[in-house]
């Protein structure tokens, strides 16, 4: 029972990342702390769907 999501930087939107999560873990939207290729450096990844 794994959802499918997507992070996405918090700086310029650029979708770097899919991932799966457990909901019942995480029931709210989760944030990594991510490498950008964009921004080149690391910002906070938020989960989109
Ligand atoms: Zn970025």
């Amino acid at each position: 029972m794994r959802d499918q999501i997507t992070l996405e930087c918090t700086e310029c939107k650029e979708r770097n990342y899919s991932s799966t999560k457990n909901k019942r873990l995480h029931p709210q939207r989760v944030e990594f702390k991510k490498y950008c290729p964009r921004c080149n450096a690391h910002r906070t990844h938020k989960e989109t769907r």
